[in-house]
């Protein structure tokens, strides 16, 4: 067996050691004879799995108890269409445009009602995070929306927008569990667990209590109402049980790296040998602004498309695997989320040092 070093944005790197538990329990769970995959999501052992894997995440993250923990499907993209049919009271949001999937997501909402783009990135291909200070936050907004951590274009909000007393919604998926967060400051926080959290499949929603009502649009589906899913503990219908076992055991392997205070500075270590490394380079180029770099996400290019493509194919040659860019941005990307060992970053950076010797 050999393992590579997966820089893949999502479907991503997972920790070595939870995928060796879930190998060693597949046959035999924990005495049940069968595995997680088989058992009914009724079961003690599945209810078990579910509320311990809720439990971790509100230790790791501080959850205050007015927040509900839902495990729902769909990705982070069945959000889009979900959080206006649920939040939009008005039929009015605010959304700030800061990459693909935040204007995925404005196009959505656009369906259920008005939409006002109050800021972009657009302009300089999204390679900034827009000043979010003194934004004109509409009167009638339902909420204010964000991308927290832009995937593709690796930019990130270091800081929230204001968003003068107005609910506060964010898709986390590519930062989900990086560093630590301030529920408090947010209505929604929803994240694709894919990225940095488990298998596809699962899309976990902390939800403010207030927000979840019977008041939705006419016509939303029993399965895309919050309530549903809250009032039975993501246990309405059969839950993708499978996935929820695999993100209770990275919630546990977080725990055991020392929650999300320590999973920050091992992701700023890492980012910075890449970001060191890409600011004294003669060959590559970080795409982004300094002060918005993703801890995440770390798109570069050489400048030069055939230069690139060899780039990637050698790389792969090497054990570096799924450095190619985004198809809308080009070049490379690098996605070092938190399974991604800080080895697997050097020997990237080694590698493109001796690239870029051999390719003066
Ligand atoms: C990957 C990604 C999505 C889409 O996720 P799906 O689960 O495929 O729908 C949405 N938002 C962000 C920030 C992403 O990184």
């Amino acid at each position: 067996m050999s393992r590579v070093y997966n820089f893949s944005a999502g479907p991503a790197v997972l920790p070595e050691e939870v995928l060796k538990e879930a190998a060693a329990e597949m046959l035999d769970y924990n005495g049940t004879g069968m595995s997680v995959m088989e058992m009914s999501h009724r079961s003690k052992a599945f209810e078990e799995i579910i509320t311990t894997a809720e439990q971790d995440l509100r230790d790791l993250m501080g959850i205050p108890d007015n927040y509900k923990v839902l495990f729902l499907q769909g990705g982070a993209s069945q959000q889009f269409a979900m959080i206006p049919m649920n939040l939009m009271k008005n039929r009015a949001a605010d959304y700030i445009v800061t990459g693909q999937w935040a204007k995925k997501a404005a196009k959505e909402a656009e369906k259920y009602g008005k939409v006002n783009r109050i800021a972009s990135s657009e302009d300089k291909t999204f390679s900034y995070i827009p000043d979010c200070s003194d934004l004109p936050v509409s009167e009638d907004a339902d909420y204010v929306y964000i991308c927290e951590n832009n995937t593709i274009y690796g930019t990130k909000f270091k800081e929230l927008p204001d968003t003068k007393g107005k609910t506060l919604v964010a898709d986390v998926s590519s930062c989900f569990l990086s560093e630590p967060v301030d529920v408090e400051k947010y209505g929604v926080i929803y994240g694709g667990v894919q990225k940095n959290i488990g298998p596809a499949g699962v899309v976990i929603v902390i939800i403010r209590e207030d927000l979840i009502t019977e008041d939705v649009l006419p016509g939303t589906p029993t399965m895309l109402t919050y309530k549903t899913h809250a009032d039975a503990k993501s246990l309405y219908n059969t839950p993708p049980a499978y996935g929820i076992y695999i993100c209770g055991k990275v919630f546990k392997w977080i725990k055991a790296q020392g929650g999300l205070e320590a999973m920050k500075e091992k992701n700023e270590k890492k980012a910075k040998v890449l970001y060191d490394f890409l600011d004294q380079s003669r060959l590559f180029k970080g795409t982004v602004e300094k002060k918005d770099r993703s801890l995440m996400n770390v798109p570069f290019v050489t400048g030069d498309a055939d230069l690139d493509a060899k780039f990637v194919k050698e790389a792969k040659a090497a054990g570096l695997e799924n450095l190619k860019g985004h198809r809308s941005v080009g070049g490379m990307r690098a996605s070092i989320y938190n399974a991604m060992p800080y080895e697997g970053v050097v020997a990237l950076v080694e590698f493109m040092k001796k690239f870029e010797e051999e390719n003066q």
